[in-house]
């Protein structure tokens, strides 16, 4: 049982590498930074369009959609991940009902899944039963079997809210970097920005199958697309306001 305890850990670490943390981390910060480049070069061309370009309102913008996208992002990342978990323990406390009304189908139903696999049926019994007698790994065991999680596996809305704060915030910080130096021209920004998002692009195909380079390209022209997009609509209505 402790064997198989480790084992069960061992999983939990290697899959949260992979699609825990690195996934939502590297798309938030994607989603920021295409959402706040879009955001300061539309403001920057609207206020080109009505004279000269206004590094005030374009620093201003870029630390408001900074912070309303980082807390819109948290605010959505947490009630998403908290309502998943609050589900999980509801299906859980239902089978945990279950373990306790009728043990001994119980123990029959997790030794059939070792049987189908094919352990003999003797060992199998035998595993079941004696699991059974702690009862929370018992149900641990059940619930990973019937539908994959287990009460201490569950991720934390928390977690999830703070990371993709963060995630968001750093990806939105790149195209104001310019600015914070000093700067007081958009192109700085742009330049960085298109940096910004193929080093994104190229890192999303870490956990895809693309190459690094087609991911990369392929987020430059999404992000340089939207930014065209807002440039294009900012000195429209620039001028005619
Ligand atoms: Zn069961």
């Amino acid at each position: 049982m402790k064997q198989g305890q480790k084992m069960m850990d061992g999983e939990t670490i290697h899959r949260n590498i992979n699609g825990g943390w690195m996934r939502p981390a590297v798309f938030g910060a994607m989603d920021g930074l295409v959402s706040n480049f879009a955001l300061m070069v539309g403001v920057a061309g609207g206020s080109q369009a009505v004279g000269i370009e206004n590094t005030t309102a374009i620093v201003l913008a870029g630390f408001a959609g900074l912070l309303a996208g980082a807390f819109s992002m948290a605010a959505g990342e947490y009630t998403s991940v908290a309502s998943q978990a609050e589900l999980a323990m509801a299906e859980i406390e239902i089978e945990k009902n279950e373990l306790r009304q009728n043990p001994d189908a119980e123990i029959k139903e997790l030794a059939e899944v070792w049987i189908k696999r094919g352990v003999s049926e003797t060992v199998a019994m035998q595993f079941s039963k004696e699991l059974s007698n702690n009862f929370e790994a018992f149900a641990d065991a059940h619930t990973s079997e019937e539908f994959g999680v287990t009460a201490g596996d569950l991720p934390s809305a928390k977690m999830a809210a703070i990371s993709s704060f963060i995630a968001f915030a750093a990806g939105a910080t790149v195209p104001l970097v310019p600015y914070l130096l000093g700067s007081t021209k958009i192109v700085y920004s742009m330049i960085i920005s298109l940096i910004g998002l193929f080093g994104a692009g190229a890192m999303v195909s870490l956990v895809t199958t693309r190459t690094w380079w087609y991911s990369g390209t392929r987020q430059l022209l999404i992000g340089s697309g939207a930014a065209a997009i807002t440039w294009f609509l900012g000195t429209t209505i620039g001028a005619a306001l």
